[in-house]
């Protein structure tokens, strides 16, 4: 068997037994390279695509973007495993929902226990599990490596466009709404990665980058054509300073007022992309509990990806009820809680002015006078377009 079938056949066993659904392990030497999309990374920053989100501009010493070559931040690195968990679930997308006087949180951030009902942020749930692999790992290190073995896990935060990675360890393809698609779960994935020092054989690694996973778009470009702040530029390319995740999640301050009606009823993130694309109205949910397990789905379902009722299109005047310490004892340990509570007051005012739904001006009129003057301009805004 190649050396590479063999790692990713033992590799993939721990990311099963871990809880994943998906695993590969794509090799990084400086002769055979690095995924070629990164390689436009700097391109996007110059362009300022990544609009106020100033980690992805981190440099090393040398001046160099960490996030467009590993080399830059981790030399011993000489391969990545990519793992991925499926965390679609039964319940309706955004685009099935019609109710005005709700708001729509993205799918990723519902999560909870199921025993103790508490919010999970995803990459607390990933990094638990991705800890479980890289100890099979430095459990079985001679298998892999003659020296010691070298590991560092990351979810999101670490130097590493991980998407890019996940198409090269044959997850999925880099669609054009620019999220991961495989054809199993659809685009429903959380990406988690381990930095390993485990080093692949040349030739294999050629074939790696010259191989990745088909892309099964072809003319479709329903996910552009539903984008409803034109944020899918062109296929494949996203400028984030246009998308409502952005916007609602990662912008401080205000939000420009050229965005604030294409924003609708989406308070924190917006799936709309995802929800229109055929490939995840083929994925089946991933209920865990109930539903027909997926092909490679192992029997310790998480438990902590379970969505909590509550936060499933919520009622907008619920939300704008939350005093700050409702919201810190609501959100705590939610990635909702990145959105501040300046910021998911702000979106909850936009989402109310756009209901157009006269019931809402008594809080908004209340908001209008807040202490925080993002808030309540958000909110004067709000007021002028139901009465217009
Ligand atoms: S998440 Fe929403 S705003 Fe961003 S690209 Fe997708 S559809 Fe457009
Ligand atoms: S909606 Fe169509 S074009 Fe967009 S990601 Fe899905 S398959 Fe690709």
């Amino acid at each position: 068997m190649p050396q590479i079938q063999a790692i990713t056949k033992r590799v993939r066993q721990f990311a099963l037994e871990a809880g994943f659904e998906s695993c590969g392990v794509v090799p990084i030497r400086a002769d055979s390279g690095e995924p070629p999309e990164l390689g436009h990374f700097a391109e996007w920053i110059a362009a300022g695509r990544a609009g106020e989100m100033g980690y992805l501009e981190a440099r090393n010493e040398a001046g160099e973007f960490k996030r467009a070559a590993l080399r830059n931040v981790a030399p011993w690195a000489k391969s990545v495993i990519v793992c991925a968990i499926d965390y679609n679930s039964d319940k309706p997308y955004s685009t099935e929902m019609r109710d005005p006087s709700r708001g729509w949180i993205s799918r990723y951030a519902w999560f909870g226990n199921k025993q103790s009902g508490k919010a999970i942020d995803y990459h607390d749930a990933v990094l638990a599990r991705l800890r479980r692999v890289e100890e099979q790992l430095q459990k079985h290190s001679a298998e892999f490596s003659g020296d010691a073995l070298q590991t560092r896990c990351y979810v999101d935060t670490g130097p590493i466009v991980e998407r890019v990675f996940a198409k090269y360890a044959g997850i999925g393809w880099l669609a054009k709404n620019t999220c991961v698609i495989n054809q199993q779960y659809g685009s429903w994935l959380f990406l988690g990665t381990i930095l390993t020092s485990i080093e692949l054989l040349a030739e294999e690694a050629q074939k790696v980058f010259a191989n990745p996973p088909a892309d099964r778009c072809g003319s479709c470009t329903r996910c552009i054509e539903a984008c409803p702040t034109g944020a899918l530029i062109a296929p494949y390319q996203m400028d984030a300073r246009r998308c409502i995740s952005y916007l609602t999640i990662e912008k401080r301050g205000e939000i420009p007022e050229e965005f604030r009606v294409q924003i609708g009823n989406n308070i924190f993130g917006c799936d709309i992309c995802q929800d229109v694309c055929p490939w995840n109205g083929h994925a089946k949910p991933n209920t865990g509990i109930t539903g027909k397990p997926p092909r490679e789905m192992p029997v310790t379902r998480a438990e902590e990806f379970q969505p909590r009722e509550e936060l499933l299109a919520p009622k907008l005047a619920e939300m704008a009820k939350l005093s700050r310490e409702e919201f810190n004892r609501m959100f705590r340990g939610s990635p909702i809680k990145r959105a501040k509570y300046q910021g998911f007051r702000r979106n909850t005012a936009v989402a109310m002015g756009n209901s157009g739904d006269a019931a809402f001006m008594p809080f908004l009129q209340e908001m209008a006078n807040d202490e925080d003057e993002v808030v309540a301009e958000h909110a004067r805004w709000a007021l002028q377009k139901i009465t217009s």
